[in-house]
């Protein structure tokens, strides 16, 4: 296959990445194309490559043959299957704690190369959602919903599969099979779920027709959940017991928080920043103004001889702090607003100005002159 990209190039790390390294940069990388935010064909090439580059770089084996033909050469030796192999997107991502929220896309589903197995303990997958929340909601902390696609324990035969549940004679229970297979690699051993259970261990005289014997369906469903308090964008919320089904453990659900711009406030932290436009002669004279905060309007004071830039504080009027605290303070930039119109009238007084400030130097030479 011509131009083949390198797999170390794919994953942005150097030919001597170590283990640790390859898998961060792989976990930053599928979060950053994470399918639920970027659902086009791109993404899907995207995650395709990058999978492929991280089944190969995480297994020392494939690594070292990858290292010794090079891409072309490589790609040349080896199927994708023979890439795949004993590689489980499944239980990588579980293990990363990726979970991708909605649906089960064809994303998804090509993903799984012979995984989805129960191994011993039945534990549900934690599933990701995010949720927009306006500045003010996050000061305040609410309450949001998100629509999840999770699996579920069936309802019409209670988990069960169906009627004369009975213990699979093919895998005794186990719920696994093994073949091993002679391989580019060397020898292999692949655990993949018994076809005659399907992976449960067990079998049905009459299989329940909702679920199709597998005693559990995937279901849409509305989560509510409470935001609290001083979240920002980046905040990941748990939702406890709100992702996949499992036997052993619920999966959770996480949420992951972004905090949507605000029209009148900018956000640096717990602190608020807010401008304050303030005409010139309250700027040079002094007098008080009206300024915005989360909890209403609020007076502020303007010294006589204030300056564009100075800054006002209104302490602990900010965002809560998350873990509780207190609040941060409102930051108020002082704009001196100089007028675009005058009448007549404003312009001869300034101007009466302007000649006893110039009067004023002590070397009677002008530096500014008007028109
Ligand atoms: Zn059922
Ligand atoms: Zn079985």
């Amino acid at each position: 296959m011509a131009g083949k990209r390198d797999y170390y190039d794919i994953l942005g790390i150097s030919r001597n990445a170590s283990a640790a390294e390859i898998k961060n940069a792989f976990r930053k990388l599928v979060l950053k194309y994470h399918p639920d935010l970027n659902k086009d064909k791109q993404t899907e090439e995207k995650m395709k490559e990058l999978n492929e580059a991280y089944a190969v770089l995480s297994d020392p084996e494939k690594r070292r043959q990858y290292d010794t033909f090079g891409p072309e050469g490589f790609s040349q030796r080896f199927t994708q299957e023979d890439i795949f192999r004993n590689f489980n997107i499944d239980e990588i991502f579980r293990q990363m704690g990726i979970q991708f929220g909605f649906g089960d896309s064809d994303l998804f589903s090509m993903f799984n190369f012979g995984g989805g197995a129960s191994r011993g303990m039945d534990i549900g997958s934690d599933i990701l959602a995010s949720v927009d929340v306006t500045l003010r909601e996050a000061a305040t902390g609410t309450n949001k919903k998100v629509f999840v696609s999770h699996v579920k324990q069936c309802e019409t035969c209670g988990g069960a599969g169906g009627t004369g549940v009975q213990k699979c004679s093919r895998c005794n229970g186990t719920g696994q099979a093994s073949t091993t297979r002679r391989t580019p690699f060397g020898v292999m051993k692949t655990i993949t779920p018994c076809p005659d259970c399907g992976g449960s261990g067990k079998t049905v005289e009459k299989a329940c027709r909702r679920c199709n014997g597998k005693g559990r369906v995937r279901a849409e469903d509305k989560i509510d959940f409470k935001v609290p308090p001083g979240v920002d964008t980046g905040t990941r919320l748990r939702v406890r017991g709100m992702g996949d089904y499992g036997k052993d453990r619920q999966g959770d659900l996480y949420v992951d928080i972004n905090v949507l711009k605000d029209k009148t406030f900018t956000r640096r932290g717990n602190d608020l920043l807010i401008d304050l436009h303030v005409p010139f002669y309250v700027a040079a004279l002094g007098g008080t103004a009206q300024v915005e905060t989360l909890d209403g309007q609020e007076k502020v004071k303007i010294e006589p001889g204030t300056q564009t830039d100075a800054k006002l504080y209104l302490e602990d009027m900010g965002i809560p702090k998350f873990n509780g605290g207190g609040r941060g303070d409102e930051v108020i930039r002082v704009i001196v607003d100089t007028p675009k119109w005058m009448s007549a009238e404003q312009r001869s007084l300034i101007e009466r100005f302007a000649e006893l400030d110039s009067g004023k130097r002590p070397d009677g030479k002008k530096k500014f002159g008007i028109f």
